[in-house]
């Protein structure tokens, strides 16, 4: 798509709808130039501003010709606080990459405009949010395929491993996002532990375990602090940063990324982690406050059952596609020996699981929720699941057990739910 001259638009400024489509006509050549075009704004998030365009009359919701515009601003939306906006162009260049190692993955970027810092990108309207499709047990077959897919190309692509390593060091300077890390290292790794700033928030029922099971436990805070020195020094790819289900589109057969502002190069077993991590959040919402409400309880069933093959086919998928990529990719004569490759993908599945470990906990007790635990009515249930999620990942993070796969992580999980309902006894 090409990009017409128009001086209106040579320095940042902070569109509305109006503007929106007014420069979606002057400045894209996305629609004939006599379209009428109409448009609205869908951000739901608290950072940018995403607006929907599309020309009128050119067939109903499902196949008219429409645009996705995304903008940042200097300024945070929902606080107001100043955030590095280059996080857009960062954005704009990680989906680009997707494009190109993962085909198809992600939306298409048609255009990025770095004077605006505005991405226009491929309008994904027939499909849905999967966290909300996971409340409501919705399947989709193809996730840990396309998922375990995605992190292995775009990670080992981007590595030393498979990509020249000077090629790596400047790819690695385009993508220094030092605002979006801070967000991470603080809300992530520090705070939910230390509650530090005073941020986090909690059920008062849930309180006093928080206390002994969070903030007091020293041996915890060790290997929370050792994850966050690999995520704050582990450049060893450009990873997503922000690869929970809400970054996620599905349909019944496709899959896309999005939402990659908080890219860089870091641990790749941060992104595995942290969707891992977030499975478990729908997990125990059917698992523990759902099914007991004895409808649908076949759907209910086969859901958890496909969910449980989804935790465990990701890590083994992966491992399988990591190994293949790697055979044919790695050409270091110290790299692509065997016991080399395999000591590596040890060390990415281990971190991975108390990364997921670290992504359960700071949902539960930080500020930034997930509906899959907040929206849960029956305030006893929510004490339950939340203190199951809270065992589960302090035995993820810690890795006591030596976790190889989800099947451990499956287990777990049950001797978790066996442990609280001990308690309660
Ligand atoms: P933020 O970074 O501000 O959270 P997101 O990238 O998550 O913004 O986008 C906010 C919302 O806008 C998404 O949850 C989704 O509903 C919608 N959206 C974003 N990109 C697209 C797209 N390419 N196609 C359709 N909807 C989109
Ligand atoms: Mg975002």
């Amino acid at each position: 798509m090409g990009k017409k001259e128009n001086n209106k638009y040579d320095q940042h400024f902070r569109m509305n709808l109006k503007d929106a489509i007014d420069y979606t006509k002057e400045v894209l050549e996305f629609f004939p130039k006599e379209a009428k075009l109409k448009g609205e704004e869908i951000g739901d998030g608290n950072i940018n501003y995403v607006f929907r365009v599309w020309e009128e009359g050119t067939g109903t919701k499902e196949d008219r010709k429409s645009i996705i515009l995304k903008q940042g601003d200097c300024l945070l939306r929902s606080s107001g606080r100043p955030l590095d906006i280059r996080r857009t162009e960062i954005e704009a260049k990680a989906l680009m990459g997707y494009d190109k190692r993962s085909t198809g993955l992600s939306p298409k970027v048609y255009q990025f405009d770095s004077l605006m810092s505005v991405i226009a990108m491929e309008d994904l309207y027939h499909h849905e949010n999967l966290r909300k499709a996971l409340l409501q047990a919705k399947v989709f077959p193809q996730l840990s395929e396309d998922i375990s897919n995605f992190i292995v190309r775009n990670t080992l692509l981007t590595s030393d491993l498979g990509m020249d390593p000077k090629d790596k060091k400047k790819n690695q300077r385009e993508f220094v996002n030092p605002d979006m890390c801070d967000i991470t290292e603080d809300l992530v790794f520090t705070e939910p532990y230390t509650d530090y700033k005073g941020r986090n928030v909690v059920l008062t029922e849930n309180m006093e375990f928080v206390e002994r099971e969070l903030y007091k436990d020293k041996d915890l805070h060790l290997e929370a602090g050792k994850l966050k020195e690999i995520f704050m020094n582990r450049g060893e790819a450009l990873i997503h940063g922000d690869l929970h289900t809400g970054s996620i589109f599905v349909t019944k057969d496709s899959t896309r990324i999005f939402d990659a502002e908080f890219a860089y190069y870091g641990p790749i077993a941060y992104d595995l982690g942290n969707f891992l991590g977030n499975l478990f959040f729908p997990m125990a919402y059917h698992r523990l406050v759902n099914i007991d409400q004895k409808q649908n309880l076949t759907r209910e069933i086969d859901f958890l059952v496909w969910l449980e093959q989804t935790i465990v086919s990701l890590i083994d998928r992966f491992t399988h596609k990591w190994k293949r990529l790697y055979d044919n990719r790695v050409t270091d004569p110290l790299y692509a020996k065997k016991e080399y490759r395999d000591w590596y993908l040890e060390r990415i599945i281990k971190e991975s699981i108390s990364m997921a470990g670290l992504e359960i906990i700071r949902r539960i007790v930080g500020d930034a929720k997930v509906e899959d635990i907040e929206n849960i009515e029956d305030i006893p249930k929510r004490v339950k699941v939340e203190r199951v999620l809270i065992l589960t990942a302090k035995e993820f993070i810690k890795d006591g057990k030596g976790f190889k796969d989800g099947r451990d992580m499956m287990e777990c999980f049950e001797k978790a739910i066996y442990d609280v309902e001990k308690m309660e006894e």
